[in-house]
């Protein structure tokens, strides 16, 4: 990856970061792009850059078309091309906490914010970075869908008909892009231990790992963060595997 341009939304917290880590490894350029301000990931934006490569940080919000076609312009301008993405920002089914509700329960606001984020929030980062991939006639994007965008977990909200959108972006930007050369993956994640996301899950309910364990996971335990960075590192590199869905959830969707 020496000298190449990665961009990672939600790159300076969990699976983001693991992954901003092993690129900036590998020598990369990192362009992290998260909804936070500058003053609380500079801690992680620092972490990052003592590995390797060079980091930068910019604060978008992927919601927003005129945060979102911003970004890019100054990304752009500033390395003249992008070789990898990982659209991976993403929130649970009620924000920032996870409250189990329904579909009768759900408010429109709470559908909106995670369709927002986790499904528009996808198609707009991949928008502009397929507008430089075309001019490259090359480039690799990855999406964070989840194994809750394949199999519905029920009372998780809008969460997975979010990530379900995630998976036919993916297959869609895959086939609209595959003459430019540009491969388009997603990965299915199941429960990944140790993010905030799953942090907050757990919160809820502490014996959601046992249970999950015993019941939920063929291989009967959670995944870790080294487990989906490497899966996102072999579709980055791949030349020959375009619109996959990558599953890490230790066999849960043939359960
Ligand atoms: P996380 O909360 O650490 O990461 C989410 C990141 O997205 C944060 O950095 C946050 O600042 C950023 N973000 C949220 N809203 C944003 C917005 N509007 N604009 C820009 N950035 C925004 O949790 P994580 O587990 O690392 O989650 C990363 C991705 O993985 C998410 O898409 C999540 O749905 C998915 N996922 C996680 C698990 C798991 O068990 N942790 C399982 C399956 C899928």
């Amino acid at each position: 990856m020496n000298g190449k341009v990665v961009v990672i939304t939600g790159g300076s917290t969990g699976i983001g970061k693991a992954v901003a880590i092993e690129c900036a490894k590998n020598q990369a350029n990192v362009v992290i792009l998260s909804i936070e301000d500058y003053e609380k990931v500079e801690g992680a934006v620092r972490e990052i850059e003592s590995y390797g490569g060079s980091v930068s940080y910019y604060k978008c919000d992927v919601s927003s078309e005129e945060n979102v076609s911003e970004v890019f312009t100054k990304i752009i301008s500033k390395y003249g091309r992008i070789d990898y993405a990982f659209n991976n920002a993403g929130i649970g089914p009620d924000g920032v906490r996870m409250q189990y509700k329904s579909l009768i329960e759900l408010s429109e606001g709470e559908w909106d914010k995670v369709l927002e984020v986790n499904m528009k929030g996808v198609w707009l980062c991949m928008k502009y970075e397929l507008m430089q991939m075309r001019k490259q006639k090359d480039g690799s994007i990855v999406n964070t869908a989840s194994i809750g965008g394949y199999k519905m977990a029920p009372e998780f909200g809008a969460y997975g008909p979010s990530k379900a959108g995630v998976i036919a972006l993916t297959e869609l930007a895959a086939l609209e892009n595959s003459e430019y050369n540009i491969k388009v993956n997603c990965i299915c994640p199941g429960p990944i231990k140790g993010t905030e996301l799953s942090k907050n899950s757990s919160s809820v309910n502490p014996d959601e790992e046992k249970i999950l364990c015993e019941h939920v996971i063929p291989l009967k335990k959670m995944g870790v963060l080294s487990e989906v960075v490497n899966s996102v590192m072999f579709l980055f590199e791949s030349t020959h595997t375009t619109g996959q869905k990558l599953f890490i959830d230790g066999g849960m969707h043939i359960k």
